[in-house]
């Protein structure tokens, strides 16, 4: 990586920590530009949102009708999915089967903010928990490859099992709580690869796993954007962009109602994904994925730049607990310390130093912003 000067956007907090970041003459970065050129223009959380997704919702209901659900939620204990099984429900009179990936690392939290949803909703919830041994082989190739998106197997599995459920079971419908008001940003794949890219996965897998992956669930991107979109007809719906989507005022919401509890931040529901965003990656690669949700949040008016400053300026957790959570993860993947150590401290490489579909996937991406299906920058 040829040597950059430090910049930081004038209106978020994106920085170049993010390689491929870019700059307009205002000292704005190119996800702002491309917020205000592509996603605000399109993006209506509010009545006329509503207006627009109701013919979608009754076709939903009416397609139900003498079933036991009508549609299919994937549920983490995480704020967007928590929000949006309740908006489903009580917003929309949705009948959701909820679906839950267990990879073994939901925290205590995370499966009490799941239950209390289900109980409160009187929600039918099925779990798919994950081979352990397989889970563990694949993150421990992943650390060993030394490439930064290490919380790939847990999000491949997270997506596929959902995908492969409603494929199974004949699911038309997958709500998620994907959405613009806290994930408009992007980050890059720098840092954050596609983890459905299964060519990706296996080759790392081929050369640092030691056990075959025979039960592990995965679903590669293209299988995922070709048979299951257009032959077996399943449809994801981000119904969180339809209505008025402000995290504090969510949280407050599902407090009240159901004593579901906050986490400090973002996907904290899984202990293992809390250490990789505030240990692994901004100690060893040097990015806080921090930038980009708090810079999310500046851009849907939700935060000041000078709040997120100083919420990125501070580490996301203390010393003694970072420690404790690196002897945690080490324990738990079967790894010593020393030996965990060694693998952290080893040469950083990059998701291009493996093989990779990128061409393809890049060239479905254009398609789908060519289609209007995908607005956020992908570089
Ligand atoms: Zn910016």
């Amino acid at each position: 990586m040829t040597h950059r000067d430090y910049q930081i956007c004038t209106n978020c907090i994106m920085d170049t920590s993010d390689p491929k970041i870019t700059f307009d003459d205002r000292g704005w970065c190119d996800y702002c530009q491309n917020y205000h050129a592509n996603i605000l223009p399109n993006w209506n959380p509010n009545a006329k949102g509503e207006a627009l997704i109701r013919p979608l919702i009754e076709k939903i209901k009416a397609e139900g009708r003498g079933k036991d659900h009508d549609c299919l939620i994937g549920i983490s204990g995480g704020l967007d999915s928590s929000y949006v099984t309740y908006t489903a429900v009580t917003k929309f009179g949705l009948r959701p089967l909820i679906f839950h990936c267990d990879t073994g690392w939901n925290s205590d939290l995370g499966v009490s903010n799941i239950q209390k949803i289900i109980e409160g909703l009187h929600l039918d919830l099925v779990t798919e928990v994950v081979n352990w041994e397989e889970m563990k082989d694949l993150q421990l190739a992943f650390f060993r490859s030394q490439v930064p998106f290490v919380d790939t197997p847990q999000d491949l599995a997270l997506f596929s099992a959902i995908y492969n459920f409603a494929a199974k079971h004949d699911f038309k419908y997958v709500i998620t709580g994907g959405n613009n008001s806290t994930e408009c940003v992007r980050e890059s794949l720098d840092w954050t690869y596609f983890s459905t890219d299964t060519r990706h996965v296996k080759d790392i897998h081929r050369r640092f796993g030691t056990r075959p992956l025979t039960t592990f669930p995965m679903c590669d991107i293209l299988k995922y954007r070709t048979y299951y979109r257009w032959i077996k007809g399943i449809q994801v719906i981000k119904l969180l962009d339809s209505v008025p989507y402000i995290r504090k005022d969510a949280i407050r919401e599902l407090s009240e109602r159901f004593g579901w509890q906050p986490y400090p931040q973002k996907h904290y529901e899984s202990r293992f994904t809390r250490f990789y965003e505030s240990f692994w990656t901004p100690k060893k690669f040097g990015y806080d994925k921090r930038r980009a949700y708090l810079s999310s949040e500046i851009l849907t008016g939700q935060l000041t730049r000078d709040e997120a400053l100083k919420m990125v300026s501070t580490p996301q957790l203390d010393e003694d607990t970072m420690t404790r959570e690196f002897e945690y993860v080490a324990k738990k993947l079967g790894l010593t310390i020393p030996e965990f150590q060694a693998i952290f401290d080893g040469e950083n490489k990059s998701f291009r130093d493996y093989k990779n579909n990128l061409f393809l996937i890049t060239l479905g991406a254009q398609v789908s912003r060519v289609l209007g299906i995908e607005r956020r920058v992908f570089r």
